[in-house]
């Protein structure tokens, strides 16, 4: 009798089993080609970087158009099917870039040349009169240590560009950043007054980008700006040419007190594991130049845009898909330190993060930091993915503000082609006609899929991966 209870319940379980696998749950392949469909067709993403960037328009941390952004994105969120949204605060540094910013080349025969510049993010400003010095050339760090005696007084320039040669260009960016972000402390060190460095740009034109400079305590504070690829080709040539050239520089950049902006947070909550969150996440600020229209206009976007066709599509997730917009990714990663000091005590698992943070172009792949066990399940995957144009999934960092998360065993970067970002990034040409519509969307379709595929399937953890441990 007991027997064959079992067996009528197993039976019985494994009709509704069936049932469930036949008629309520399509295929991946299927969910696959709906998002693609859907958002190439839609173009949600698409319309919202277009209101984003024509209402809002650059939203540089501890500006009022960084708020104004994140009450836009919670709107948007509340409307568009997730169930919890959230503003959480986080004091966020505030520079201001003025209205100055000058370089006049004295080629030292009377000849004077203004040269296009943009001041560094966290830059000082000069005196109103400017900084005049003579300049020293410098084509990396080991010729500013072999020559550091001639560095006292003098402007200095470091003339390193991008190495063309490197295929990925986000390498040729970190080899080249360096200057950006170091070039004033180490300058400083040996007494410059100023610093000058070449745009870290893959384009040629006279449009200067700007980007995140630092200081350090121990050392004195000098004005740093960025030469436009052209300008810095005219100064070598007046380099080259003239052997007194003098430079006067003029910033009116400052550094104010830190301020409050915010972190937008938006949820679907899990149906089965409402426990296990899945981020999906881009940051909300941008510089102040251009519109912030790749940079990470493309990834907000698209972060929005997987939970919104979660809902549109009638999805109802297993696990939490939660979208996370950043603020103060640019300078100061202060949304990304407060979101995992939340996730630390939250109390929930961070099962899977990705981020969205190299532009809006055509699909690649994605990067991940997770195990290489985890790595050869997701890649499994890749026929789905497919449908959206993404062609691997290999090992590499998630992005600067998903790596913060504690304890998240899955954490990944979508990759689009690479090509053109450094282009636009950090510059006026960052603008919402950068943006190719169907690139866009692609993107959305395939952080789409791949956040379904995390959310459905119970990928096989190492062992030691406590679930739910959050220190
Ligand atoms: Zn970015």
């Amino acid at each position: 009798m007991e027997r064959l209870t079992s067996v009528i319940l197993l039976l019985f379980g494994f009709t509704l089993f069936a049932f469930g696998q036949n008629s309520q749950k399509p295929s991946p392949q299927t969910i696959a080609n709906q998002m693609v469909q859907t958002a190439l067709a839609e173009r949600q993403a698409y319309r919202w970087l277009e209101d984003l960037c024509t209402t809002i328009g650059p939203r540089l941390s501890g500006s009022k158009a960084a708020v104004q952004a994140a009450h836009w994105a919670a709107d948007i969120l509340t409307a568009n099917g997730a169930d919890t949204v959230w503003l959480q605060p986080v004091m966020v540094p505030h520079w201001v870039r003025g209205s100055v910013e000058e370089l006049t080349v004295h080629a030292g025969n009377g000849h004077s040349e203004p040269l296009s510049i943009t001041a560094l993010g966290g830059t000082i400003g000069t005196p109103p009169e400017g900084i005049t010095a003579p300049v020293i050339r410098l084509k990396n760090f080991d010729e500013l240590k072999a020559r550091r005696q001639e560095v006292a007084g003098k402007i200095v320039f470091f003339d390193f560009p991008m190495d063309a040669k490197k295929v990925n260009t986000f390498r040729a960016y970190g080899e080249a950043v360096q200057y950006r972000v170091f070039g004033a402390i180490r300058a400083a060190r040996y007494g410059a007054r100023a610093v000058l460095i070449r745009s870290v740009t893959t384009r040629y034109d006279d449009v200067p980008h700007t980007g995140v400079m630092i200081y350090a305590d121990s050392v004195r504070k000098i004005p740093a700006a960025a030469l436009s690829w052209q300008a810095a080709d005219t100064f070598n040539r007046l380099l080259d040419q003239h052997p007194n050239v003098t430079v006067t520089l003029r910033l009116s950049a400052q550094i104010l007190a830190d301020t409050l902006n915010y972190n937008v947070i938006g949820e679907i909550r899990g149906t089965e594991r409402p426990d296990e969150i899945i981020v999906v996440g881009g940051h909300l600020d941008s510089w102040d130049v251009g519109c912030g229209a790749h940079d990470d206009g493309a990834g907000i976007v698209q972060a929005m845009e997987v939970l919104s066709l979660f809902h549109r599509l009638q999805i109802r997730p297993k696990r939490t898909i939660r979208c996370v917009l950043f603020i103060n990714e640019e300078n100061g990663s202060r949304g990304a330190r407060t979101y995992a000091d939340f996730a630390k005590t939250e109390g929930r698992m961070h099962y899977a993060a990705m981020e969205s943070d190299r532009g809006g172009f055509t699909p690649r792949g994605f990067t991940t930091s997770a195990d290489s066990a985890i790595l050869a399940q997701m890649q499994a995957w890749l026929p789905y993915l497919r449908t959206a144009r993404i062609e691997w999934i290999r090992k590499g960092g998630s992005g600067a503000d998903v790596s913060r998360i504690p304890n998240c065993p899955i954490k990944m970067g979508y990759f689009p082609d690479d090509q053109r970002y450094f282009d636009f990034h950090h510059s006026n040409n960052d603008v919402f006609s950068g943006v190719h519509p169907r690139e866009l969307e692609l993107g959305s379709a395939a952080m789409g899929i791949m956040t379904y595929l995390l959310s459905e399937t119970d990928i096989q953890m190492p062992t030691g991966t406590n679930r739910y441990s959050t220190h």
